[in-house]
């Protein structure tokens, strides 16, 4: 009986037979059999392929709109329902009993503003955009995920697949949020690809995973004029170099130096010619931090600093945060329940020595504005082998194609004991 028969027929068991638990102590091993359907070469392939078409067509935040048609296409293949389009190109599919619980598994399908370096058969064939975060590979995963539920005809409850648009700066979680498609959700799961893990073992940790992120720019105005008499002038470099020394201060002077803060100029635009002070200049950066408090704190002082630190030295400045480009991202807040879950479905499939405490990082993700309204998890997921990948957000970034059967089994799985564990929670009866 080959593997892909073999795993059909476990499952048909587990469907015909709704008394056996899919985590009871006998079938605990339901994860390791997911990871060796989604590994069977033809399955495994599709997912590749998926991933590869994906990665050859990146498409910006909102602007997803072939990566949303691909996906609905091999939703269409698998006879999966689904609706669309939400905040502009997300999607959200159906499989189960499109009763309560509701289980959601999400993925990103935007790429990033960036020229690929990589030289291979499936490069980027849009200049100056890059699937460099793995993207492309977390929608490849979750319908791998889905094709593994989809074959597991008696899902006790719904699972909700998310694929989001916009999750680099355009917070597309919050606006699939917004359109209230998953209100009822009773949990929901999110992964992220990880070079520098090896491949086979997962990551996370309970509580505070990623922090809070925002984003600010500041025109710093002042009087331009020729450089070699400056008292003429009133010089806008200068001002936004000491605006610049001084935000760093917010951290070392102000912040507790055991609750973790970063503010970062990244941007500093001003002056075209040596022998011209410019008019006015640019600079702009974010901020990170894991409470709201400290946040806001940061928020605030930043603006204070530069309209104050500018007026010292003559200028004028105008502070924005461009909440509506580039939403606040809320930190990450990984439910505690849901770690002794994922600890236990994960140790399942990969063995407890796989999966790894890790501790908190800077940077942040879009997952967090669901988990401020439902409980979720989200991890990060090895690829590291032998060659040395890249971080995220590098032009040379690869994916090692290799993980994909582990997220999408890992999604699978998380999916489908959590309906099951939520099965005899429920007391809702109503139709999606
Ligand atoms: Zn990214
Ligand atoms: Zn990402």
């Amino acid at each position: 009986m080959s593997l892909f028969l073999w795993v059909g027929f476990v499952l048909c068991m587990l469907s015909a037979n709704p008394s056996l638990s899919l985590y009871g102590s006998s079938l605990s091993d339901i994860p390791t059999r997911f990871l060796s359907y989604a590994k069977e070469k033809e399955f495994s392939d599709w997912m590749v392929d998926v991933r590869r078409k994906i990665h050859a067509n990146p498409e910006l935040g909102y602007g997803e709109f072939e990566t949303s048609r691909l996906i609905r296409e091999e939703l269409d293949k698998m006879g999966i329902k689904y609706k669309h389009p939400f905040a502009v190109t997300g999607i959200i599919g159906y499989i189960g009993s499109g009763k309560p619980p509701f289980v959601a598994i999400r993925a990103d399908m935007d790429a990033l503003p960036l020229q690929e370096m990589v030289e291979w058969e499936h490069k980027s064939k849009v200049p100056g955009k890059m699937h460099a975060c793995g993207h492309d590979a977390h929608v490849a995963m979750l319908l791998g995920a889905a094709k593994i539920l989809k074959d597991h005809a008696d899902l006790k409850g719904t699972v909700l697949l998310v694929f989001q648009p916009a999750e680099e700066g355009g917070g597309g979680a919050k606006k699939m949020i917004d359109t209230g498609v998953l209100k009822d959700v009773n949990a929901i799961f999110g992964l992220h690809v990880d070079p520098k893990l090896s491949l086979g073992q997962v990551a996370s940790r309970p509580g505070a995973l990623l922090a809070g992120s925002g984003f600010f720019e500041a025109v710093i105005s002042g009087k331009g004029g020729h450089a070699a008499i400056p008292q003429h002038s009133i010089d806008p470099i200068l001002a936004a170099s000491n605006v610049i020394v001084s935000l760093q201060h917010l951290i070392s002077r102000e912040a507790d130096p055991l609750d973790s803060q970063v503010v970062t100029v990244a941007k500093f635009q001003g002056g075209g010619a040596f022998n011209v002070i410019p008019d006015s200049v640019t600079i702009g950066g974010t901020f990170r931090a894991f409470s709201k408090e400290s946040f806001h704190q940061l928020r605030q002082r930043i603006e204070e600093v530069i309209t104050g630190q500018a007026a010292v030295q003559r200028c004028k400045a105008i502070v924005k945060f461009n909440e509506e480009d580039k939403p606040f991202f809320p930190p990450c807040i990984n439910d505690k329940e849901l770690h002794e879950y994922f600890r236990k479905v994960a140790g399942d499939m990969l063995g407890f020595d796989k999966v790894k405490d890790m501790q908190p990082l800077m940077g942040s993700e879009d997952f967090s504005f669901y988990q401020e309204v439902m409980p979720g998890y989200i991890f990060f997921l090895g690829m590291q082998n032998e060659t040395q990948l890249e971080f995220a957000h590098s032009p040379y970034f690869e994916i090692n194609e290799n993980a994909l059967p582990y997220g999408a089994a890992l999604h699978a799985s998380l999916a489908a004991g959590r309906l099951h564990e939520l099965e005899h929670k429920s007391d809702g009866h109503d139709e999606l």
